[in-house]
């Protein structure tokens, strides 16, 4: 090699098994291409690692490597192929990519870099001068890498929602880990299968290990829990009930409003976002308006009252004084002759022990845990997706907290780390 091949030999991070046998310069397409030699004097099987003898070379094969200034870098090589006595005949490992990627380890690493800083796929891959497949290609080989990595041993609270997907009706459940903030799985539907398919992330006894589980009053997700993780507490998710309960005043303030206007009375007007926020976040103006609503004769304040009531349920001490709280809170509710509060009433009435549950395991899936927020927009940069895989991938490169690049290591399937791991147990 000459003192130039060397130099590229050192940047691209080649062992001694390889040269570079030329650096060819195309000024006018800005492409900058190194043909390598494989002069290693063995080679070993790629399946069994047993040291074989060479049979030939494959057909030449080029990556992408990281740019050299503005320079697109591709790095081209006739690899060889080995006879194993074993496995027979296989092209051998490279040390710079992965079996089957057009790109090297060092690219692949830097394009996570920037997928992940960037806000869209389109920009990211305009930046790294790829297409939005390879683009997405990439994100999906980087969540195989990262689930083959993952360690599920320590997951003990865990969250199951739904989101929506695409631009209709059509809903994903989500598996999140709630100690450790990321998403487990993503699977399509919002049905007892669905959260089945969830829980096979887990493996039997992880299931077991599980303490509690954190979820919407949803009859498919309940019925796959008590099958699945038998040994965990239901706790109905308190966001999901503050919204019920956001909801069941909406209905009341709409009708009543629309009840106000026929007399020309505006009361109401405007008042749609200020009800669903807590007092403490709102303006002193919001929280007068909501004060004269309170002292007025308006079903609105007394449906406001009965909500915002209902957030003291979540200080009580423990479950004891949870359901004395709840029983009082529910005379006044179910007396209110306000049909939609009346009806939050009752399910939270019928669901109550799973509500209880809250002063053994204070979890939820709520906007604290950050994914809620990530995965909306990730939903809104793609405007919507119509191939659920994508999405799923997209999920878990954002929010499954996967050790995603290639040679970042913990690999736990070696039997060396098995071993260790029962160790620690
Ligand atoms: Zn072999």
């Amino acid at each position: 090699m000459n003192l130039l091949s060397r130099h590229y030999h050192q940047l691209v991070g080649l062992n001694e098994d390889w040269v570079i046998a030329d650096v060819q310069l195309d000024v006018r397409n800005k492409t900058l291409t190194l043909p390598l030699e494989f002069v290693g004097d063995h080679v070993v099987c790629p399946e069994c690692g047993a040291a074989c003898s060479m049979k030939d070379h494959s057909t030449e094969r080029s990556w992408r490597h990281l740019d050299a200034m503005q320079f697109q870098t591709i790095l081209t090589a006739r690899v060889p192929r080995c006879s194993c006595e074993t496995c027979g005949v296989k092209t051998i490992a490279v040390p710079w990519a992965d079996k089957h990627s057009r790109f090297t380890l060092l690219f692949e690493a830097f394009a996570i870099d920037v997928l992940q800083a960037s806000q869209s796929i389109q920009s990211a891959a305009l930046l790294l001068g790829i297409d939005w497949s390879t683009a997405q290609a990439i994100m999906k080989r980087a969540v195989g890498r990262g689930l083959e990595r993952r360690s599920l041993d320590k997951v003990r609270h865990v969250g199951i929602d739904e989101k929506s997907f695409g631009k209709g009706q059509d809903y994903v459940s989500v598996m999140t880990d709630i100690d450790q903030s990321r998403v487990l799985e993503v699977t399509p539907d919002r049905t007892t299968e669905s959260a089945d398919e969830l829980w096979k992330t887990l493996s039997r006894k992880q299931r077991r290990k599980v303490k509690a589980v954190c979820m919407d009053m949803w009859q498919a997700y309940e019925t796959s829990t008590e099958t699945n993780a038998p040994n965990a507490l239901i706790v109905h998710d308190r966001f999901h009930i503050a919204k019920y309960l956001n909801e069941a005043v909406d209905k009341v303030r709409s009708a009543e409003h629309r009840e106000l206007q026929q007399t020309g009375d505006d009361r109401l007007k405007g008042m749609r976002q200020t009800l669903l926020f807590n007092p403490e976040n709102l303006s002193d103006e919001k929280n007068d308006e909501i004060a004269a609503l309170r002292r007025s004769t308006l079903a609105t304040g007394r449906a406001w009252s009965i909500k915002e009531m209902f957030r003291f349920f979540w200080q009580e001490l423990d479950a004891v004084g949870g359901r004395a709280f709840f029983d009082s809170w529910y005379a006044w509710a179910i007396r209110s002759r306000l049909t939609p509060i009346k009806k939050v009433a009752r399910m939270l009435k019928n669901r109550l022990d799973r509500i209880l549950t809250w002063f053994s395991a204070p979890i939820s899936n709520g906007p604290a845990e950050g994914f809620n927020s990530r995965i909306q927009s990730i939903k809104s940069a793609a405007r919507g997706f119509r191939i659920f895989e994508h999405y799923r991938i997209r999920i878990l490169f954002f929010c499954g907290k996967l050790a995603l690049k290639p040679g970042e290591n913990q690999p736990q399937k070696t039997q060396k780390n098995r071993d260790k791991s029962h160790l620690r147990r």
